[in-house]
């Protein structure tokens, strides 16, 4: 038997396929990182969440994780926001750096093996250009050096844009025009000084590198010639990642990458997320609005298929934290069992939950197995609670079962990453509301202010108006959820 039933979609055959790592029992891995221009948005954020439910649902099936995410700290964003804050370029992105580190904590993200910076890898690119001039698959002209996109032929294979068909508009979208070049498909290894920037020195004088050969060198310096999986965002598809297939593939003679797993947009409200058009969100704004980490990480992650656009709104975070308060009451209501589960149940005979156990498993795992359903996979999270449950409830389940419940349930957790819960998170929302409602009576909105107090009255939550604001405390045996 195979050691594992994964598919994976793969861009580059358009079609999903069982995978498996090339060497051994290690996947190799590379997902292009942030450019750290700015804070990252909501659509940010769901490409990387995407990142890291791929590398866990890769560890659950048994494989060693050896990810490689990189720093974009040298392209044209970063150049140009430097100069407009007025800083050196190393400190305006260490700066932005470090926010994006801060904001995958929350979110649950794993660290990557090796979180590696473009500026780090300069000699790397170098060489990697050299050897393509080497070759005859690049030109240098004016101090740039660029690809000849026509003297590689697999050109297209990942996107199907093949040279010629190209319209001026679809090189422009991240590959510059300039009059140095050959051919409006060719795209720039290394860029001539220009005033003002940050430049290295090479063989054809002062530049950097471009964006495109900052990724290939940081995959192949880390992971080898040949990689497992290469992800990023359906943007990044053309002219990126398959300008990265050129330039590695025509430089090694070899397959760049395996497998190209590309999650879908995010759109916010309904629209495209941009800054220039005001449609943006970023972590920060929903955590001071009092959403739960761990909801925004559900929503982003289980909602809809990784490859599927899908539009965020505020009302996806709260239907997530109301799948999740239901997830954290069972965790709940299963301790309280099992603390109440006496030594003698361990002889009875098992009952329905055995069954419904080996079920949930099954489902769980085939969902994941289908390239990645998550939506799935939560639905038989939720048929084992139900299952549980009622197991529960008629006084059936032994405490072996009760045990294989908590077991399965953080196995499944392994790569939801959500629900494990400290009382603290329900604390937080408790406490949001508090705030809301001390809005709605300055706004002398009562009849909100009265509701907000229901609410959390039919929780089990009791308010108490003092001089010093509002306390709460619970009622009742268990803490309600929200
Ligand atoms: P950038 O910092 O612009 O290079 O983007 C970082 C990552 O976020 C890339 O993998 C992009 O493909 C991805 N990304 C950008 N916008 C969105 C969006 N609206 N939805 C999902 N992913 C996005
Ligand atoms: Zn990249």
């Amino acid at each position: 038997m195979g050691m594992s039933a994964l598919q994976l979609y793969n861009t580059l055959t358009r079609r999903k396929q069982p995978f498996e790592p090339a060497k051994a029992n290690t996947v190799r891995m590379y997902t292009c990182g942030p450019t750290v221009y700015d804070v990252v948005h909501v659509g940010n954020l769901r490409t990387f969440l995407f990142y890291d439910v791929l590398r866990r649902a890769l560890q659950y099936k048994g494989f060693q994780m050896k990810h490689v995410m990189n720093i974009t700290d040298v392209d044209d964003k970063t150049i140009n926001g430097a100069l407009q804050a007025g800083v050196p370029l190393p400190e305006y992105t260490a700066k932005y750096t470090e926010v994006f580190l801060a904001d995958l904590e929350p979110m649950r993200v794993e660290p990557p093996e090796h979180l590696v910076r473009a500026t780090e890898h300069i000699p790397q690119m170098v060489e990697l250009t050299k050897t393509l001039l080497e070759k005859g698959h690049a030109y240098e002209s004016g101090g740039s050096v660029y690809f000849n996109v026509a003297s590689f032929p697999g050109y297209g294979k990942l996107s199907g844009k093949r040279p010629g068909t190209l319209s001026v508009s679809e090189t422009h979208a991240r590959i510059e025009s300039d009059e140095y070049k050959d051919d409006v498909a060719d795209f720039a290894l290394w860029k001539a000084a220009k005033p003002d920037e940050p430049t290295w020195d090479s063989p054809w004088g002062p530049g950097r590198p471009g964006w495109f050969i900052e990724c290939s060198v940081m995959a192949m310096t880390h992971l080898g010639e040949t990689i497992d999986i290469h992800s990023g965002g359906t943007d990044l598809i053309f002219p990126h990642h398959e300008n990265e297939i050129a330039q590695s593939e025509a430089a090694t003679g070899k397959p760049f990458a395996r497998f190209w797993v590309h999650p879908g947009f995010l759109l916010l409200n309904g629209q495209k997320i941009s800054k220039s058009l005001g449609n943006i969100i970023v972590l920060k704004e929903l955590l001071d609005d009092g959403h739960d980490p761990a909801a925004i990480r559900l929503a982003l992650i289980a909602t809809a298929h990784y490859r599927t656009q899908f539009n965020f709104t505020v009302e996806s975070v709260k239907d997530a934290a109301r799948g999740l308060g239901r997830i954290h009451d069972f965790m709940d209501r299963l301790e309280e069992a099992l603390a109440a589960a006496s030594a003698d149940t361990e002889a009875a005979e098992e009952s329905s939950l055995t069954a419904a156990l080996a079920e949930a498993e099954r489902n769980f795992d085939a969902a994941i197995d289908d390239d990645l359903n998550l939506p799935q996979a939560l639905s038989h999270v939720f048929d084992l609670m139900r299952g549980a449950n009622s197991a529960m409830a008629d006084g059936t389940a032994t405490r072996s079962e009760l045990e294989q419940t908590r077991a399965l349930m953080r196995k499944f957790d392994r790569i939801f990453a959500v629900f494990e819960h400290e009382k603290g998170t329900v604390d937080a929302e408790i406490e949001a509301k508090i705030r809301e409602r001390d809005e709605a009576r300055k706004e002398r909105d009562f009849a909100r202010a009265d509701q907000i107090r229901d609410e959390l009255a039919s929780a089990g939550i009791v308010l108490e108006d003092g001089p010093t604001g509002t306390r709460w405390r619970r009622v009742g045996k268990r803490p309600g959820v929200i």
